[in-house]
């Protein structure tokens, strides 16, 4: 089906021609025609099926057409990391660029300075994409008016309503129009936002689209038995023998970013880091580097793990378990995107085999054990259900600590909110 048939303008049609689209993807094709009227979407698309667009095409379609001259702010996409808010600002300029008259987007997050953001929103804009934290700042200082907001876009929907942003989100919707078009974009809802979700539409439409991306033929999911203390040389081994051109390792903490990147430079690995705690510039540069082939390998926590569209990325490793499910969804989609084949390989060690099998049970699916020649793991496997303790007077065996820490992985996977009960 053409985008012409989904009500899309000549010059969107164009836009979309010109970003060689040449034909709509199945989120696009169910949920375009409903943003054109004006309903709410409440959208679950796998990861990596062009959710951008989705929105952006019918949103610049309604801007164009509402051309009466904005004073406050017309579009509000909220987005929950800085690098997803410049990816998805970038995909509303590419898709504006060629299009008649001039529509102001502006993109704002934190980190950078925010007097740019105050000069960019003088007059208000057409589409503002924004990250929450900054943009509260900027209401604060009067610099964002957002009582004439006519459409919301909550895209990674899931994250944006769960408890880390609740209050900053409280705060945006407050300030928010009640009479509003809103549109919901995830890979995933767990059960415990549903109820927060329907709170901030109105007789949506809901859209399902191929929920999971290992579903789509094009991510291969790998896992491999290894001992802890071998992840690193694991994963030296396995960069040597796929020919991957690049790489995005994902661990559990700001410090295992920064000890694991260095490992693999020291190795002789072009390895660099990605986590919360580096400057602005920083964070763009990983990004940016692995991109652009200048480093093989990005050592990066879960803030890489939604949204980021890295075109040619052969492959995610899990060198730490994600927490939830959702987070592997959305780790393992970095791959396999706009038609690539791509690979998620998860290490799994004994202290997290019963963490991943959790996770398993929950995407519905088993993934078949490798051992690599030569690093063949030692360590046993912890039994599913660990006993309390060691014997009264004894030191904790190795054992032990396996037991309970692979009992923590789980309790910890069990007890988060927003988790699918286990089957
Ligand atoms: P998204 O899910 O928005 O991150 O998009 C994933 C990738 O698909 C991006 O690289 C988009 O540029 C690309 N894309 C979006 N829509 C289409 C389309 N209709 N045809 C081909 N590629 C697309």
């Amino acid at each position: 089906m053409p985008f012409a048939a989904l009500g899309l303008l000549p010059p969107l049609v164009r836009a979309a021609a010109a970003r060689e689209y040449q034909e709509p993807t199945p989120v696009q094709t169910a949920t375009i025609p409903v943003v054109l009227r004006g309903q709410d979407v409440w959208a679950q698309a796998a990861t990596g099926s062009g959710k951008t667009a989705a929105f952006a095409l019918p949103i610049l379609q309604e801007r164009l057409e509402a051309r009466a001259g904005t004073r406050g702010i017309a579009v509000l996409v909220l987005v929950p990391t800085r690098e997803l808010a410049a990816q998805v600002g970038g995909e509303f300029r590419l898709l504006a660029s060629g299009l008649p008259g001039s529509l102001k987007i502006v993109t704002v997050y934190g980190g950078v300075s925010v007097n740019p953001h105050m000069m960019a929103l003088r007059g208000g804009a057409d589409v503002l994409i924004a990250t929450p934290g900054r943009l509260i700042d900027l209401v604060e200082r009067n610099a964002a008016r957002l009582g004439g907001v006519g459409t919301l876009v909550l895209d990674e929907a899931d994250r944006l309503l769960d408890l880390g942003f609740a209050e900053e989100l409280g705060q945006i919707l407050q300030r928010l129009p009640a009479k509003r078009q809103t549109l919901l974009f995830s890979a995933t809802f767990p059960p415990a936002v549903e109820k927060l979700a329907r709170d901030v539409l109105h007789g949506p439409a809901r859209v399902t689209v191929a929920v999971d991306p290992a579903q789509t033929p094009l991510i291969t999911e790998r896992a491999i038995e290894l001992d802890q203390a071998r992840r690193t040389a694991v994963l030296r081994q396995l960069l040597a023998q796929e020919g991957w051109s690049r790489v995005l390792v994902f661990v559990a903490t700001k410090h295992s970013s920064e000890h694991v990147a260095e490992k693999l430079r020291r190795l002789g690995v072009e390895a660099t880091s990605l986590h919360g705690e580096l400057s602005q510039g920083a964070r763009t540069n990983a990004l940016l580097d692995l991109k652009a082939g200048r480093v093989q390998v990005v050592v990066a926590t879960d803030l890489a793990a939604r949204g980021l569209d890295i075109r040619g990325l052969p492959a995610v490793v899990n060198y730490d378990l994600p927490r939830s499910t959702e987070d592997y969804t959305h780790r393992i989609g970095r791959t396999g995107r706009a038609g690539e084949p791509g690979v998620a390989v998860t290490f799994v060690t004994a202290a997290t085999y019963a963490h991943f099998r959790l996770i398993e049970k929950r995407q519905g699916r088993q993934i078949p054990r490798e051992q690599l020649p030569g690093f063949e793991p030692e360590e046993r496997e912890a039994p599913a259900i660990a006993p309390t303790g060691g014997v009264k007077g004894r030191r904790k065996s190795k054992k032990d600590k396996l037991r309970e820490a692979a009992a923590k992985d789980s309790s910890r996977l069990d007890g988060r909110p927003g988790e699918h009960s286990p089957s």
